[in-house]
This record gives structure tokens, C-alpha cells and sequence, in this order.
């Protein structure tokens, strides 16, 4: 069987910087901290535990030096200003293009545009960008939940993306904005490793038999993935390790069509190339 394996697969420069500077930090001789997963996958959650970064839910007072490691995703001003209050010492490892969406937001605010975030409301990206503003933004995920009523009484709107949406459904929820507020300033955020992966997975499908889609049922940009395969090809797959491939998926097919999420470890991408190999 021919196998094609996306040049996208896997970790993102994002991602693989943060985990980076993760490993550095816990070489630091202080207990190091870190709000939620460094990132949605199972087996790099592990590898960041057995270094003694510890998962928190929420921030206490500290009493010792403490680090509190922020996560590519970023987070709020006041998740930021809270940590230093109460005594954190914080190491940023958000990722540049996430920064450059937060600098997009606040200088839109700044000018005195509304701004609208499309993107996943319970994302901690999302929730990142919007905390970044004075004001609320209005959060849009898909079109049908547009508040009509409320888009139509603003006069200048400015609208950036979560670095990780769906480009055609971004277009979409912008085409609405546009024909119903006067003045819209639009930024497409999406970032360069989303738009590969996304190119190569508009493609894909369609040259191959069967798509694998390998990626934690917790990552949101590998779901995106999975479903724009599954539009075009009904044997699109999506699994978080080589364990979960099935010989029937694979019987008839001539060629298949490998690729993975930004969160997902080369070592699984390499085992389930290697599994795929043996049928
Ligand atoms: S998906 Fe894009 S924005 Fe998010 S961490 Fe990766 S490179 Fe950065």
C-alpha cells in the first residue's frame, strides 16, 4: 500500500516552543506551574508531568517562589496581573502568533472598533484574546449563532480569528458581518500551520483510499481536520494512537493518506506509519 504522509502533520512551531520551553523551565530549581495542559494530547501531558510541572485549576496565594508557566494558547491581562499579585513569577511561552492576534484586538479597541473574535467561546485562545480588551468582544463560532440583532446596531467592527478555525467557515460567518454593519476591519488570524494543514487536508482525501487523522479526541484542530476529511472522504479515520487502527479500514485500500494534528508527537505519527506499513 502507498503511504502518503502530510509535510503538515504534527506539532506546530507554536506548539513545539512551548513544550520546549517547558523542558527548560523545569531545569530551573523552582516549583514550576502551569493553568490546564500544555497541550490536548495524552502522551505529551505525560512527558510534561514526569519533568514536575504541575497542572493547576486555579491561582492561590503563593508563599515560596513559585513559576507559573503560561501555555501557547496565551491567556487573559488579568489571569496575567492576578499571578503577579499573588507572587508568581511568570515564563510566557504563548505563541508569537497568538501575541500578534492579542496586539490585533487591543489596537483595533484602541481605534475604536467593536471587536469580534470568530472562534470556539470555551477555547482558552478565545478566552486569551478576548481578555486582552477593555470591553467585551463579541465571540462567534459558527454562523447560525451570529446575534443578528446586535451586529446590526454597530457602526465599526473589527474582527480577528482563532489562530486554529476553519478558513471556509471563517469566510462564511465575515460575509454575514460584513453585509450587516457599515465599517468592518477583518484580520485573518488563522495561522500559517493551520492554512498547510488545512490546504493539505482539502486534497488529501480525495487521492487517497483511506485517510488516518491522528490527534487526542481533546484537540479541537485535529477534529477540524477530521471533519474536513470526512466531507470528502467517507474513510476518514481519526485516532489518537496506532492501537486504535483497524485492519478492515485498511483491507482494500491502494493507498493511505496520513496526517495529525499541531498537538500530536512525531513518535505517534512514526508508529502509525510504521502499523499501516505491516497490513
Ligand atoms: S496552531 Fe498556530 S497559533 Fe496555535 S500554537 Fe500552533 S502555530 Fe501558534
Amino acid at each position: 500500500m502507498k503511504i502518503n504522509l502530510a509535510t503538515s502533520a504534527g506539532f506546530c512551531f507554536g506548539v513545539r516552543r512551548a513544550i520546549n520551553i517547558a523542558m527548560e523551565t523545569a531545569k530551573i530549581n523552582k516549583p514550576v506551574f502551569m493553568l490546564g495542559d500544555i497541550v490536548h494530547n495524552e502522551e505529551v501531558v505525560g512527558q510534561i508531568q514526569k519533568t514536575g510541572i504541575k497542572k493547576i485549576c486555579r491561582l492561590s496565594a503563593v508563599k515560596k517562589e513559585k513559576i507559573l508557566l503560561i501555555r501557547a494558547h496565551g491567556c487573559s491581562r488579568g489571569t496575567l496581573q492576578k499571578a503577579r499579585k499573588l507572587g508568581y513569577s511568570i515564563i510566557d511561552a504563548t505563541c508569537p502568533m497568538v501575541k500578534e492576534i492579542h496586539a490585533i484586538a487591543k489596537r483595533l479597541e484602541n481605534d475604536g472598533f467593536k471587536v469580534i473574535v470568530i472562534g470556539d467561546k470555551s477555547h482558552d485562545e478565545v478566552k486569551g484574546i478576548a481578555g486582552q480588551l477593555k470591553t467585551k468582544a463579541i465571540v462567534i463560532d459558527k454562523p447560525e449563532n451570529i446575534p443578528l440583532k446586535k451586529i446590526k446596531s454597530i457602526k465599526k467592527a473589527g474582527v480577528v480569528v482563532q489562530s486554529t478555525q476553519n478558513l471556509d467557515k471563517t469566510l462564511e460567518i465575515f460575509d454575514i458581518l460584513r453585509k450587516n454593519i457599515q465599517e468592518v476591519e477583518f484580520h485573518n488570524t488563522i495561522c500559517k500551520p493551520t492554512r498547510a494543514k488545512q490546504n493539505e487536508i482539502k486534497i488529501m482525501p480525495l487521492k487517497n483510499d483511506v485517510m488516518i487523522i491522528i490527534g487526542s479526541k481533546t484537540s479541537a484542530n485535529t477534529k477540524r481536520i477530521y471533519e474536513i476529511s470526512k466531507s470528502l472522504n467517507n474513510k476518514s479515520y481519526w485516532v489518537n494512537s496506532s492501537k486504535e487502527i483497524k485492519e478492515s479500514w485498511l483491507s482494500r485500500a491502494k493507498s493511505a493518506g496520513i496526517t495529525a494534528g499541531a498537538s500530536t508527537p512525531e513518535s505517534t505519527i512514526r508508529e502509525v506509519v510504521k502499523k499501516i506499513k505491516k497490513q
